[in-house]
């Protein structure tokens, strides 16, 4: 208890210091020493932009992002480093050729409809080309909740019911006493306490659970928010110049699938949203995308299905020539001054 205490302190020291720097500009002179390096091409992945209007519950930074914080990296990547679209940096890949300075690619994963509500235009305000890996599965079709991914669904009917408790013997989550949902930290907690229960249960299982909270709630789910783009918004994405890639359909961790499927899902997903757009889909990103969460043979067959990069999401640098069938990436982290940190550390580490 005392550690822990002791590590959220630390951890605040740091932020602190940190923020302290960025704010006060100390970090301006070692950006434009470093300008020039030219080592590598880092991929930097997010998912959800929120506002303050947004309605929504604590996740962790890295799947969600404010939009004022989004602005401020936009603003920081577009001045410091070299700004690279997904396409080309798999040209620099493919031709073996070095990086003329620091690179930095901007793609999102999944297919929330803030991306083209709030992503879109500070994307083109600050010049900077972005990718989005759109799960086909999750695209919103009947302007309600379809598609929902299920962290978002259970997110909705804790937001939405009128129920002030819940009993989690009720679903049987066993070990927790009845859950609040008064108040915002109240709900804060409901959504970790039922999101862990959920997320450790196979997909029918976890959707046989949600559907039960559904109904102890009373809450229709047809009443809930539209989190997903439409694909008229996919388009509309597409037409500003962002490069749509696939995240295949359900959005399941493609290991867990039967080999087949997995296939079917890479070929399905490409021709689905090459339908919709009416352009080539050429880039793949692995669901969940941690080293277990996919396979070399999975990114073949990905080159099979007509792909010409596959990412996943274990952390790293791009350096000239590295195989566009295993792109590394990096997660947004707790504030602006620690995701800079982070990048440079990447940077530093290839020097
Ligand atoms: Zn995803």
């Amino acid at each position: 208890m005392l550690q822990a205490h002791m590590s959220n302190i630390r951890l605040k020291v740091l932020d602190g210091v940190a923020a302290a720097m960025y704010w006060a500009k100390v970090w301006q002179p070692y950006f434009r020493m470093r300008r020039a390096a030219g080592k590598g091409a880092l991929i930097l992945t997010f998912h959800r932009l929120v506002d303050d209007d947004s309605h929504y519950l604590f996740k962790a930074h890295s799947v969600q992002t404010h939009v004022r914080m989004f602005e401020q990296i936009l603003a920081d990547i577009s001045r410091h480093y070299r700004v690279m679209d997904l396409n080309t940096l798999v040209d620099y890949l493919c031709e073996g050729r070095p990086f003329e300075r620091d690179s930095i690619t901007v793609v999102f994963d999944d297919g929330y409809e803030d991306n083209f509500r709030l992503g879109m235009p500070l994307c083109t305000r600050y010049g900077v080309p972005a990718a989005l890996y759109v799960a086909t599965g999750c695209v919103a079709t009947d302007g309600g909740s379809h598609g929902a991914l299920w962290n978002d669904r259970l997110e909705q009917a804790l937001l939405g019911t009128c129920y002030t408790a819940l009993n989690p013997g009720d679903l049987g989550i066993e070990g927790h006493p009845s859950l609040n949902l008064k108040h915002r930290p109240d709900l804060l907690q409901a959504n970790v306490i039922l999101g862990r229960a959920a997320k450790a249960l196979a997909p029918v299982e976890r959707n046989d659970l949600l559907t039960r909270l559904e109904k102890l709630l009373a809450i229709d789910p047809a009443t809930y928010r539209r989190v997903m783009l439409t694909w008229d918004e996919v388009r509309g994405l597409a037409r500003a110049g962002w490069e749509i890639g696939s995240h295949g359909i359900s959005h399941t961790i493609m290991t867990r699938l039967p080999f087949a499927d997995a296939c079917d899902e890479l070929r399905e997903s490409k021709r689905q949203i090459e339908e919709q757009i009416n352009r080539p889909v050429r880039h793949f990103a692995f669901p969940n995308g941690n080293a277990e969460d996919f396979s070399e043979q999975l990114a073949t067959a990905c080159q099979e299905a007509g792909y010409r990069s596959v990412a996943s999401c274990v952390t790293g640098l791009n350096m000239p020539g590295a195989n566009p069938l295993s792109l590394r990436r990096m997660g947004i982290t707790r504030s602006v001054p620690r995701t800079l940190l982070a990048m440079e550390r990447h940077f530093m580490a290839a020097a």
